[in-house]
């Protein structure tokens, strides 16, 4: 850090302002982490250098002998981790993953059928504005009215009509353990292959917190940055009989060089998921989800679906009165971090919403646990309530900021020296 405020104190500074705000609030963004500093070690590295186009041993350069070490243990301990017959670390990102998945799997124009968007799917689940939703027919399914959980007879019934060749489950506002039996069963049914992105909770998967979509799917496809509590990327697990189509897919067909400095760091994130401590760690993410969700309902903001099995839950706030907007910008004001979210049949467009999502990743790697989460959600309601341009408002949001900034103090973000 000497050398780069020497060199850029700019960036220096950009550097160390988010080092304080992490240290500041409370960061409770469902898809965001603390990474290790072995984590960051490894992606500050020299490995960032080379290139390595190619496969550990099938390499387009020379000099690849200690990247390919890297890149041979982090393929190890995925298929270790996970049960997984192959393991592709080097996608550059969760869309990156996925991008490859469609790429080994379908053929533009076939039929995809994947979550909608406005129920929890991710943009690339096919959206209109992504590869995903301009180069395939997309069919959306979504959750149940009345439980707000995903209606599988649906899922089944759209499956028979448009005979997807992909079907994909996984979702990025989805508080509920999803059936992947069921979905295998669906696929099998119209002959589809099935994609699960797993990108919210593989680290609890890897944790064993929740069940994994490993024996059932064909492909799974994650980010490596969200529980699991690695660095920004993403990798993809298959059978061995789809080996050579997924790494052809992600290299050379959708990617170049793998950037090795991140390979490195995700073979240390897996390393740091077989421990002991991260069964632990992704057990007590569960807990805190389900105490924060439990303490927001006690408060008057219902959990969409009721509550929580992960490590998130969306938050419906009509009753409150408040936008998702609203509640973002007021927690924000208070130095709490979350993102509105639309919430299942949300009247309100997405730039609105009517919820918010809030995840415990980074607060559980802080050591927070349920006791914390009640104090966050008395926070959260307190300064999703106060409106800052009524009286006393503006000042009611400092003080919350106050009490926060107390709360954090004693679970540091990255504890100073
Ligand atoms: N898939 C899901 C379910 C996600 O939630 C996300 C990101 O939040 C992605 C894919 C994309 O990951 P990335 O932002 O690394 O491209």
């Amino acid at each position: 850090f000497q050398q780069l405020s020497a060199v850029d104190p700019e960036i220096a500074g950009v550097v160390l302002g988010e080092l304080e705000r992490l240290r500041g609030g409370l960061q409770l963004i469902a898809s965001e982490n603390l990474t290790s500093p072995a984590v960051l070690a490894a992606l500050g590295s020299t490995l960032t250098n080379k290139y390595a186009e190619g496969y550990p041993g099938r390499r387009y350069y020379g000099g690849c002998a200690e990247v390919d070490r890297a890149e041979e243990i982090g393929i190890a301990r995925a298929k270790e981790l996970f049960g997984a017959e192959h393991a592709n670390l080097q996608p550059h990102s969760g869309a990156s993953a996925n991008l490859a998945a469609y790429a080994a799997l379908v053929q533009p124009g076939d039929t995809v059928l994947a979550m909608d968007l406005p129920h929890g799917g991710h943009l690339t689940h096919g959206s209109r504005v992504n590869f995903s939703g301009k180069w395939f027919h997309a069919v959306g399914y979504t959750v149940r009215p009345d439980t707000e959980l995903i209606d599988y007879d649906e899922v089944r019934d759209l499956a028979r009509a448009h005979r997807p060749k992909m079907i994909i489950c996984g979702a990025t506002a989805y508080p509920r353990l999803i059936d992947f039996a069921r979905f295998r069963e669906i696929a099998d049914e119209v002959d589809a292959y099935l994609m699960v992105d797993a990108a919210h909770f593989i680290g609890l998967v890897a944790g064993r917190a929740v069940p994994s979509p490993v024996p059932y799917a064909d492909v799974v496809c994650f980010t490596t940055h969200k529980v699991l509590r690695g660095p920004r990327g993403g990798m993809i697990l298959c059978r061995e009989s789809l080996a050579p189509r997924i790494d052809k897919a992600v290299f050379p067909f959708t990617q170049g060089g793998p950037l090795m400095h991140a390979v490195a760091a995700k073979a240390v994130a897996l390393r740091e998921a077989a421990q002991p401590e991260f069964r632990a760690y992704a057990s007590q993410v569960v807990s805190n989800a389900q105490a924060l969700a439990a303490g927001l309902a006690a408060e008057g903001m219902r959990p969409v679906s009721g509550g929580t099995d992960t490590h998130l839950a969306l938050i419906d706030l009509r009753e409150a009165g408040v936008t998702g907007a609203e509640a973002e910008a007021r927690c924000d004001a208070a130095a709490v971090t979350l993102n509105k979210n639309a919430i299942p049949y949300d009247p309100q467009p997405p730039m609105v919403a009517s919820g918010i999502r809030v995840g415990t990743p980074s607060v559980t790697t802080q050591g927070m646990r349920e006791g914390e989460m009640r104090q966050v959600a008395a926070l959260i309601a307190r300064a999703v309530r106060t409106d800052p341009s009524g009286p006393g408002g503006a000042d009611e949001l400092t003080r919350i900021a106050a009490e926060v900034a107390e709360l954090v103090a004693a679970f540091p973000a990255y504890p100073r020296g």
